[in-house]
C-alpha cells in the first residue's frame, strides 16, 4: 500500500519508523522497560546481524505438563560495548541456563529481558544458548494438537528473541512430539525419527539445504515420542515464525510443480469432498496471479497450509504454515455466495501476504497497515479471477465504507499511519482504519496514478526490499518515480491525517438550465483541510441520468460541464459510490432512490443518508427509519438489503428513545414480515426474517418466533440452522417471554455439538431475568483467568447490555472502564476493542455519558490508544444525547 512523494519533503514529515540505514550508532544503554521499545528497536537493529535461531521444543503428551525447550540464537554483533537486551516475557523460574559463547553465566530476568552484560560479548559472531519453559499462552494448547499465533509481540512470550519485525532470522527447528502427532512449520520437514521400531522415517519432501544445522535432538528416542527436524526456514521476522503440530489428517496435491499439503481436523465427510479441491485451487491461482502481478516468483522454500477449529482470526499468514480458521474453509452445499465470498478472500489475502508482509515487511509495527492493505486489496483483485461476475464494487462499497465511517466519524478517530513507542501497544493499532479505510485511500491512489505506473511501482519496491523491511515512506519515494502527480498533500490528509471532509453544493439554475454549479469542502471538525479525491455526481432526469466526474482537489471547485445542462430532476451525490466524507442530500430525491437502477448508487445513497441522520442534518433518526422501510420494500439486492437491515436496527435501538420504541414496533415488524414473505431468495428470506426476530418487541411477534421456535418451522422458503434457533431462544429470554426458562432448558438439549453446547450452559446467566445472577457472572470478567474464552465473555457482554437490559447493567460500565488497562495487557489483539463496543455500543441515557466523560477527564494521562477506543465505543451514546435533545 502506497504513495508517492516528492522525496525531501515526505521523509521530514513522518518517519516514526526505525531508520533504515545506520547514521551511527546510538552509545548509551537503552533503560530497560517491558515490551519492545522504539529506542531499543533501533539501536538492535544498529548493532545485529545474520541472526539464526535453533530452537528445540519438547511437546509431552499431556496438556498439562509445561513443554521444554533449549535454544542458540547465533548473530553478528558491530558494537559489544554495550548490554544486550533478549526479550522473554516470562516469570523467573520459567529460564534454567543462560550460555554466551559457551560461558555459562548469571542472568536473571529484568522486565521482560534477559540483560547479557557487554563483557561477555564479542565484537563479530556470538551465541546465546538458552534453556527454558516456553510460556503456554502463544501456543493454544489443546490435548490433540498446539499451534503459535505470534502477532504482534508474542514471540517474545514464547521463547526469547529479538521480537521486532526488522530483524529478520533464519530459524532451524526441532519439534519432538507425541508418536502419533503430525507437525508442520516454515521450512520444509529435512527427517523425523521416532522411539518405536518401524516408526515414519524421513518423510523428507522438498529441495534445499542437506548440509550443516543438523541437531541432535535432545529427546530423540524417547519412549512414545518422535522428533522432527526441519530445514532452515527462509529469512523471516519473529512474528512469522510459526508450527502447528497434532493429529491432523493431511492432504496433498501437485500444483503445477509444487506440492502443496493441506493439514486439518474437520471430520464431516460431505464438507471435506466439496471444498478440499477448491482450496488447493483458489490458493494456487492466487499464487499465478501474484507471480504475474508482482513479476517474482512465489519467494518460500514451501506452500503448506493448516485449518485450526476455533482459530482467533480468520487467517495468519506464516509462510510455509499458514493458519486458517477451519470453519471458513471447510463449507457444505448449502454455503451462500457471501460464505463461498469471503472464502475465495480469505485465501487470496493471506497468499497475497506472502509478497506484502512477509517477503517485503514493516519495519516497525506502526506500518503494520499496509501490510493490511495490500493483502485486502490483492485479494480483491483475485476474487475477480476465483469468483468472476460477483458485484466487485458493490462488495467494495458496502464492505469497507460503513465500516470506516463508524471509526472515522469519531472523536477517537485514529490516522491509517499511527505512532507506535512500544510494540507491546501495536495491538491496540488495528481496526477499521486500517482494514477498510486504508482499502479506500489505496483504490484512489491506483485510480490516481493508473493501474500500470502503480504496478510498475509495487515491483520495483518489492524487488528492492525483498526479504527485508520498508516504510511507508520508502514505498512513497519509489511510487512518486511512476507518477507526475504530486502526492504529498494527498498522503498528509489521507494517511496522516483523521477524519473526512463535508461536501457542500451549491447551484445556479437560469429558467430551465443550469448555469453554475460549486462544490465546496471543509473537515466535518470545522477545520479548513482539503481531501484531494475524484468523486461521481449525476443529474437525475425523469428519463435518463447524467454522470459527471469531479476532481475535488481545491476547497472550492466549478464544475463548468454541467453550465447549460437542462435543469435536472435532482442531483445525486458521490454517484459512483468512491468518494469518501458527508455529502450532501438534494431532498427531491429522497423518495426517489428506490427507482436508481445501479445498486451501488442506491447504495451510496443509503449510507450517505445514515451519515447525515448521525450529524442531525437533513433527516431526523424518525424520518431516517420510515425510509429504510420504504425501500426495503422495493430493494432487490442482498447486499443493499443488508445495509437497510443494519441501518433499521441502528436507529431503532441506538436513536429512538427506548420510551417510544414500542409504538413503532408494530408497524416495523409488518414491514419485515411483510417483505420476507413476498421475497423469493432463501438467504434474504432469512435476513429480513431474523431481523424481525431482533425487534419482536409486540406481544403478537413474540407469540410468532415463540411458535416458530417450538415446532422447529420456519416460514416457507427460511432455513435456520441450529445457531438460529439458538439465537431466538436467547431472544425470547431477553425479553423474559412467558416459559422462558424451558425454552433455555430445551434448546440445550437440542444442541447435539458438545463444544457448542458447552458455550450455551456458559452462556445461561447471561440470560437471567434474575439481575442478582447476572451480576455474578460479570463480576467474574474482573479476573483475566474469566475472560480467556474471549468469544464466550464477548457474548456474554452481548446479552447482559442488550438494549432491553441496558437499564439494569449501567452498573457494570464503570467497573468495565477500570478493568481497560488489564484487559489490554492480557487480552488478544482485538479484544479491548471488542469489550468496548459490546459494552457501551446500546446505551442512549446522558448519565453515562457523563460518566464516560468524567473517566476521560479525570485522567488526563490515560494510554492515548484505549482513549481513543473509549471514544471511537461511546460515538452513538454521545450522538444519542444530541438527535434526542437531552
Ligand atoms: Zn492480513
Amino acid at each position: 500500500m502506497g504513495t508517492k512523494f516528492l522525496t525531501g519533503i515526505l521523509l521530514a514529515l513522518s518517519i516514526t519508523g526505525v531508520h533504515a540505514t545506520p547514521i551511527g550508532i546510538e552509545r548509551a544503554p537503552v533503560p530497560i522497560e517491558p515490551g519492545v521499545s522504539l529506542q531499543l528497536a533501533r539501536q538492535r537493529a544498529q548493532i545485529l546481524r545474520n541472526i539464526r535461531y535453533r530452537i528445540h521444543f519438547q511437546v509431552p503428551s499431556s496438556v498439562t505438563t509445561s513443554l521444554k525447550a533449549e535454544e542458540t540464537i547465533y548473530f553478528d554483533c558491530l558494537d559489544n560495548s554495550l548490554p544486550l537486551q533478549i526479550d522473554f516475557k516470562a516469570a523467573p523460574g520459567q529460564i534454567s541456563e543462560v550460555r554466551v559463547n559457551g560461558q555459562q553465566i548469571d542472568c536473571q530476568l529484568a522486565k521482560e529481558h534477559l540483560v547479557i552484560p557487554s563483557r561477555y560479548l564479542h565484537k563479530g559472531h556470538d551465541s546465546v544458548q538458552i534453556r527454558f519453559t516456553p510460556g503456554d499462552r502463544p501456543l493454544n494448547r489443546n490435548p490433540d494438537y498446539l499451534y503459535t499465533l505470534l502477532v504482534p509481540d508474542k514471540a517474545r512470550s514464547l521463547f526469547p528473541c529479538f521480537d521486532q519485525p526488522d530483524l529478520k532470522a533464519i530459524f532451524v527447528l526441532t519439534l519432538t512430539l507425541p508418536q502419533d502427532w503430525k507437525a508442520v512449520a516454515n521450512g520444509p520437514l529435512k527427517d523425523s525419527a521416532g522411539a518405536r521400531a518401524g516408526g515414519e522415517r524421513s518423510a523428507q519432501r522438498g529441495g534445499g539445504e542437506k548440509s550443516g544445522d543438523a541437531e541432535g535432538g535432545g529427546a530423540e528416542g524417547a519412549s512414545g515420542m518422535k522428533t522432527y527436524r526441519f530445514q532452515p526456514s527462509n529469512k523471516i521476522s519473529t512474528y512469522l515464525f510459526a508450527f502447528a503440530a497434532g493429529k491432523f489428517t493431511t492432504a496433498s496435491k501437485n500444483m503445477n510443480g509444487r506440492l502443496m499439503h493441506g493439514y486439518y481436523r474437520e471430520t464431516d465427510s460431505n464438507k471435506i469432498r466439496v471444498s478440499l479441491d477448491s482450496l488447493f485451487r483458489i490458493q494456487k491461482q492466487a499464487i499465478d496471479f501474484l507471480q504475474t502481478y508482482t513479476a517474482i516468483p512465489y519467494p518460500f522454500l514451501k506452500f503448506d497450509f493448516v485449518a485450526i477449529p476455533d482459530f482467533q482470526f480468520g487467517g495468519m499468514e506464516h509462510p510455509g504454515a499458514i493458519q486458517y480458521q477451519s470453519s471458513s474453509l471447510f463449507l457444505d452445499e448449502s454455503a451462500t455466495a457471501e460464505q463461498l465470498n469471503g472464502r475465495s478472500n480469505l485465501l487470496s489475502h493471506e497468499t497475497a501476504h506472502m509478497w506484502f508482509g512477509d517477503l517485503v515487511t514493516m519495519r516497525w509495527f506502526n506500518d503494520v497497515w499496509m501490510k493490511e492493505v495490500f493483502a485486502n486489496f490483492m485479494a480483491d483483485k483475485i476474487g475477480n479471477i476465483t469468483r468472476p461476475g460477483g458485484d466487485f464494487e458493490l462488495k467494495f462499497l458496502t464492505a469497507h465504507f460503513p465500516a470506516a465511517y463508524s471509526t472515522d466519524r469519531t472523536a477517537g478517530a485514529n490516522p491509517i499511519r499511527q505512532t507506535l513507542d512500544n510494540l507491546q501497544d501495536a495491538g491496540s493499532l488495528y481496526g477499521n482504519i486500517i482494514y477498510n479505510k486504508a482499502p479506500i485511500v489505496m483504490q484512489q491512489l491506483e485510480l490516481l496514478m493508473g493501474p500500470i505506473p502503480f504496478r510498475n511501482g509495487l515491483r520495483e519496491y518489492l524487488k528492492t526490499y525483498a526479504y527485508q523491511n520498508a516504510s511507508w515512506p520508502d514505498l512513497i519515494h519509489i511510487l512518486g518515480k511512476y507518477t507526475s502527480v504530486d502526492l504529498e498533500a494527498w498522503n498528509k490528509v489521507w494517511v496522516g491525517e483523521t477524519g473526512r471532509p463535508q461536501i457542500v453544493c451549491q447551484w445556479q439554475t437560469n429558467g430551465n438550465t443550469v448555469s453554475r454549479l460549486v462544490l465546496t469542502q471543509k473537515g466535518e471538525d470545522g477545520s479548513d483541510r482539503i481531501w484531494p479525491q475524484a468523486i461521481g455526481l449525476s443529474f437525475v432526469y425523469a428519463d435518463h441520468m447524467d454522470q459527471y466526474m469531479i476532481n475535488l482537489n481545491a476547497r472550492s471547485v466549478t464544475v463548468p460541464a454541467v453550465s447549460g445542462k437542462p435543469k435536472p430532476l435532482y442531483v445525486l451525490f458521490n454517484s459512483t459510490g468512491k468518494g469518501y466524507g458527508l455529502f450532501p442530500i438534494d431532498t427531491i430525491g429522497i423518495s426517489r432512490v428506490s427507482d436508481l437502477p445501479d445498486p451501488v448508487m442506491r447504495a451510496s445513497a443509503y449510507i450517505n443518508q445514515y451519515e447525515n441522520m448521525l450529524d442531525g442534518l437533513t433527516l431526523t433518526p424518525h424520518e431516517l427509519l420510515q425510509l429504510d422501510q420504504q425501500y426495503l420494500a422495493s430493494e432487490s439486492k442482498e447486499l443493499n438489503m443488508g445495509i437497510l437491515l443494519s441501518q433499521i436496527s441502528s436507529v431503532f435501538w441506538h436513536f429512538i428513545p427506548a420510551a417510544s420504541r414500542i409504538a413503532f414496533a408494530p408497524d416495523l415488524e409488518q414491514t419485515l414480515w411483510t417483505t420476507m414473505l413476498k421475497t423469493a431468495q432463501p438467504n434474504e428470506k432469512k435476513l429480513l426474517f431474523l431481523a424481525y426476530a431482533g425487534i419482536a418487541l409486540s406481544r403478537n411477534a413474540q407469540d410468532t418466533v415463540y411458535k416458530i421456535w417450538s415446532k422447529k418451522q420456519p416460514p416457507e422458503g427460511v432455513r435456520l440452522s441450529e445457531e438460529d434457533y439458538t439465537s431466538l431462544a436467547a431472544g425470547l429470554a431477553l425479553r423474559v417471554y412467558p416459559g422462558y426458562e424451558q425454552v433455555l432448558t430445551e434448546q440445550g438439549k437440542r444442541i447435539q455439538n458438545p463444544d457448542r453446547r458447552l458455550r450455551f450452559q456458559y452462556l445461561q446467566p447471561a440470560l437471567s431475568a434474575d439481575p442478582a445472577v447476572r451480576d455474578s457472572l460479570f463480576f467474574t470478567f474482573k479476573d483475566k483467568k474469566n475472560r480467556e474464552k474471549e468469544a464466550w465473555v464477548l457474548s456474554a457482554l452481548g446479552y447482559l447490555h442488550h438494549p432491553l437490559r441496558t437499564e439494569g447493567s449501567e452498573k457494570y460500565l464503570a467497573p468495565s472502564l477500570d478493568w481497560l488497562e488489564d484487559i489490554q495487557r492480557t487480552g488478544d489483539v482485538f479484544f479491548p476493542e471488542r469489550w468496548l463496543q459490546v459494552s457501551f455500543g446500546n446505551y442512549q441515557s446522558p448519565v453515562v455519558a457523563d460518566m464516560v466523560r468524567r473517566f476521560l477527564k479525570d485522567r488526563p494521562a490515560y494510554n492515548p490508544k484505549l482513549r481513543e477506543k473509549i471514544l471511537q465505543a461511546s460515538d452513538n451514546l454521545m450522538r444519542a444525547g444530541k438527535l434526542l435533545g437531552r
